[in-house]
C-alpha cells in the first residue's frame, strides 16, 4: 500500500457509549470538575430534559429547554441569563443539532465545559464548528471551544426518534462520511471512519424501516452518527454541504431532508473527478455508481427525493444555482453554474441522477 503524505489531529473528546450510558452522567459531570449542570433541549423534548435534570438532583441547575433550529443569537442570550441566574458550571445537551448548538454557542461565550447527549443522528457533538444565525443571516465558525468535552451516546435515547426522521438524519450523517472519501484534507484515519459510518448505516435503516424500535440497528446508527460526526468535524466538505448550506440558509428548506435529496445528485457529480476515492462507496452500496447507489438506497427507506416536495419552488432554482456557485470553494470537481442547474434541476424533480 502506497500511503501519501498526510497530516492528523484526533479528537479531545471523551466519549462513553452504550446502552444505559446515561446513568454515567452524574460520573462525566464530576470529571469535568462540574457541580452544576444546565440542561438544554428543544420545546418538545422538555419532558425528557425535565426528568433527566431531576435524575441529576444537586448536580441539576435546572433546565432550559428553549433550543431552536439553526441556534438564533437571542435564544443563547437568554440561555447566559438562565446560566447566570441558576448558577450553572456547566451544560447538557440533551437533542439533535439544534440543542447542541445552543451548548456550543454557550461554551464559546463563556468557556465553560460542555456535555452533549446526541439523540438524532446530525453529528454535530463531533465537531468544533458552530453556525449561530442573526437577523436572518447565518454565520459559521470552527473553534477547539465549541466541541463539547464529552459525549454520552445512548442508543436507548434515540428509539423514539420517529423513522421518517430517523431516515434523514442519517442520510445526513451519511453525507458527512460520503464527503469526507474524497476530501482535500483527508487522511487514512478519516477514510477508514467514514466508510465504517457508512457501513453502519447501510446495516441499520433498511432494519429500522422493518422495526424502528431495533436496538441493535439503533446502536448501528447512533455508532455511525458518531463517526460520521467526527470526520464531518476533521477534514473539509465541498459541493454537497455547500448547497444544503444555501438551500437551506436562503430558501428555508428542512436541513435534514435537504441532504437526503441533494446527497445522491452531488455524489453523482462529483463521481466524475473522484470516482477512484467513491468506489468502495459504489461497492458497498453494490452499484456501478456511488451517486446512483445513494438514490436508490434513499428511495427504498421512503425518504424524501424531490426538492419541490419539501417547499422549493422551480422559479428558485436558478437563484440556487447562482448564489451555490457565487463564491469559489474547493470541490473535487470544477464548479460551473450550468452544472449545478442541471444537478439542481434533476434533484427539484427527484429524478435519478445521470452521469
Ligand atoms: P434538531 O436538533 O433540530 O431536532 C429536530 C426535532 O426533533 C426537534 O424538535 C427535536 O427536539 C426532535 N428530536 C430530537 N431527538 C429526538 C428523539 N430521539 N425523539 C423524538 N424527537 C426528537 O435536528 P437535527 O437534524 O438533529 O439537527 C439539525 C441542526 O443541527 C441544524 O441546525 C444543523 O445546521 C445543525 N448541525 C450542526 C452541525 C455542526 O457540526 N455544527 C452538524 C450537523 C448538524
Amino acid at each position: 500500500m502506497d500511503i501519501q503524505e498526510f497530516s492528523y489531529q484526533g479528537s479531545p473528546a471523551k466519549i462513553i457509549f452504550g446502552r444505559g450510558a446515561l446513568n454515567r452522567l452524574a460520573e462525566v459531570i464530576d470529571a469535568l470538575g462540574c457541580q452544576r449542570a444546565l440542561v438544554l433541549s428543544t420545546p418538545q423534548q422538555a419532558a425528557d430534559a425535565e426528568r433527566l435534570s431531576g435524575s441529576l438532583g444537586p448536580l441539576s441547575a435546572g433546565v432550559f429547554a428553549k433550543a431552536a433550529m439553526h441556534t438564533p443569537v437571542e435564544t443563547t442570550e437568554e440561555a447566559l441569563q438562565a446560566m447566570h441566574s441558576n448558577g450553572a458550571d456547566c451544560t447538557v445537551a440533551f437533542g439533535g443539532g439544534s440543542t447542541v448548538g445552543l451548548g456550543k454557542a454557550i461554551a464559546y461565550r463563556l468557556d465553560i465545559p460542555q456535555i452533549a447527549i446526541p439523540t438524532t443522528y446530525a453529528g454535530s457533538e463531533a465537531t468544533p464548528i458552530l453556525g449561530q444565525t442573526q437577523d436572518g443571516e447565518k454565520t459559521t465558525l470552527r473553534d477547539g471551544a465549541v466541541l463539547p468535552g464529552a459525549v454520552i451516546y445512548d442508543p436507548e435515547l434515540s428509539q423514539g426518534l420517529p423513522y421518517a426522521m430517523s431516515v434523514t438524519s442519517g442520510l445526513n450523517a451519511m453525507a458527512h462520511a460520503a464527503e469526507a472519501l474524497y476530501a482535500k484534507d483527508r487522511n487514512p484515519v478519516s477514510t477508514l471512519m467514514a466508510m465504517e459510518g457508512l457501513r453502519a448505516f447501510t446495516e441499520a435503516l433498511p432494519v429500522l424501516k422493518e422495526a424502528p424500535q431495533d436496538l441493535a440497528a439503533r446502536s448501528s446508527a447512533l455508532y455511525g452518527a458518531w463517526l460520521c460526526g467526527t470526520v464531518l468535524g476533521q477534514v473539509g466538505m465541498s459541493l454537497h454541504h455547500k448547497l444544503c448550506h444555501v438551500l437551506g440558509g436562503s430558501f428555508d428548506l428542512p436541513h435534514a431532508e435537504t441532504h437526503a435529496i441533494v446527497l445522491p445528485h452531488a455524489i453523482r457529480f462529483n463521481e466524475a473527478a473522484a470516482g477512484a476515492e467513491l468506489t468502495p462507496l459504489a461497492d458497498m452500496l453494490e452499484r456501478a455508481s456511488a451517486g446512483e447507489g445513494l438514490y436508490d438506497f434513499v428511495k427504498e427507506l421512503g425518504a424524501p427525493l424531490a426538492l419541490r416536495d419539501i417547499g422549493m419552488t422551480e422559479a428558485d432554482l436558478d437563484r440556487a444555482a447562482e448564489i451555490a456557485t457565487r463564491n469559489a470553494y474547493w470541490n473535487p470537481r470544477g464548479i460551473d453554474r450550468d452544472g449545478i442547474r442541471a444537478l439542481l434541476d434533476a434533484a427539484w424533480r427527484g429524478e435519478r441522477p445521470q452521469g
